[in-house]
């Protein structure tokens, strides 16, 4: 089926902004950089790359008569905070199970942030210990029965909105909104940097590009710590995503190992650094956890001419802000 005709509810406010980084390019030296700004995408909390996957879950979910969105993520999850938003959004429950991906020591991180924003949005935190994964959890199935045998329809939602039937289209719809814009501003990214952890945003675009015959270089940034699964997760994905659309795959997936800093959810002195250049030059904030470590990415291959100086990139940004409240210890 073409991608126009799966069912999808639109939340974002139409095409997210994209724009010249005019002062960090200059710093830079090298390849011209542009970003598209997904954390700028909806006025659903703050927005970000879920809520683009979530418009098709969403209608899924509504067509199937469900009245409870349950989802799972970490403690500083965006991607719960933007389900719980989208439910609130539609008028519907929502049961977000918050493990403990991270380790660490602010003593607000599991209060603040995007923990705080899913309590205000209505939904219910479930707390459990658990690490980083995308697999199915036990804790997440007792709540899907839980709500079952209270007679409620719970609409389940994998970590990151990712290894779902559905998870891809958002970013296939983001590939091709990129090339109506490259189209009216006459410019062409020959490399894409973009931060990938449960693999789905990474997975849709190249699934996209494949579908309209474009080919881009998309350099994902591996921000789990755990690239062998991320890579599996954003070919399966791809290719599933593909197969919906009835295309097949283009492009190799293309993972980069190099700045995830050792840890899930911790940032190292680049990712850091990083972060303060791209705030300093552009005031553009990015999170310790996913934007920081794409940025510090971008900074390197861009200064070190790994992404030639004859090339225009851009830099996509996913989101995920709020959960810099829990890293004041840091930042
Ligand atoms: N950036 C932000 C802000 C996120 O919340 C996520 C979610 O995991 C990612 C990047 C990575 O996207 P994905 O999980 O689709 O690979």
């Amino acid at each position: 089926m073409a991608l126009a005709d799966h069912p999808r509810i639109p939340l974002t406010f139409g095409p997210s902004p994209l724009h010249p980084l005019t002062r960090l390019t200059e710093h830079l030296g090298g390849a011209r950089v542009w970003a598209k700004r997904e954390d700028c995408n909806s006025g659903l909390a703050f927005g970000g790359n879920k809520v683009r996957k979530l418009e098709y879950l969403a209608a899924d979910a509504i067509a199937t008569g469900c009245d409870t969105l349950v989802s799972i993520g970490g403690v500083q999850s965006n991607h719960t905070r933007s389900v719980a938003a989208v439910a609130a959004r539609l008028g519907l429950k929502c049961v977000l199970v918050q493990e403990s991906w991270v380790d660490w020591p602010d003593s607000v991180y599991d209060k603040v942030g995007n923990v705080q924003l899913s309590r205000l949005l209505g939904a219910t935190s479930r707390f459990v210990t658990a690490g980083f994964g995308i697999g199915i959890k036990e804790s997440y199935q007792q709540v899907l029965t839980e709500i079952d045998l209270a007679g409620g329809k719970p609409y389940p939602i994998p970590a990151g909105a990712s290894d779902h039937p559905l998870g891809g289209l958002g970013f296939a719809r983001w590939a091709a909104e990129l090339v109506e814009q490259e189209r009216a501003a006459d410019i062409r990214f020959d490399t894409i940097v973009v931060a990938s952890a449960t693999g789905s945003t990474q997975a849709g675009m190249l699934a996209g590009f494949a579908a309209l015959g474009e080919r881009r270089r998309v350099i994902g940034v591996d921000t789990s710590a755990k690239p062998a699964e991320t890579r599996a997760a954003v070919q399966r994905i791809a290719h599933r995503t593909a197969a919906l659309l009835e295309t097949e795959l283009t492009d190799e997936v293309i993972l980069d190992e190099r700045y995830h800093a050792g840890a899930y959810g911790v940032p190292d002195e680049e990712t850091l650094s990083a972060m303060r250049l791209a705030a300093r030059t552009e005031a553009l904030i990015t999170d310790p956890v996913y934007e920081g470590k794409s940025m510090a990415a971008l900074i390197d291959l861009v200064s070190t001419g790994e992404i030639p100086s004859t090339d225009t990139v851009l830099y996509t940004h996913l989101g995920g802000q709020p959960a810099i409240n829990g890293y004041s210890a840091v930042i």
